[in-house]
């Protein structure tokens, strides 16, 4: 089950301005499928975290993207 880590359009890092963000893992978590987050290349800032719970793959990921878009709203 590989996934790919594509680079995505979001709004802009809070922090550094960088608007070119990547989807990944939770890589230190084992069961690392139920983990989604944004996460900011360039300062390495993370958005927060998509818990999986009872949806699919790209109901996370859109999970994700949603909590990154709310948190760059505040
Ligand atoms: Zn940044």
């Amino acid at each position: 089950m590989g996934f790919n880590i594509g680079f995505i359009y979001l709004k802009p890092c809070p922090f550094c301005g960088n608007d070119q963000l990547s989807l990944a893992r939770d890589p230190y978590r084992e069961a690392a499928s139920t983990f989604m987050f944004v996460v900011c290349p360039s300062c390495g800032t993370r958005g927060p975290v998509a818990y999986r719970n009872d949806k699919s793959d790209d109901a996370l990921k859109v999970a994700a993207l949603r909590r990154w878009e709310e948190r760059a709203d505040g």
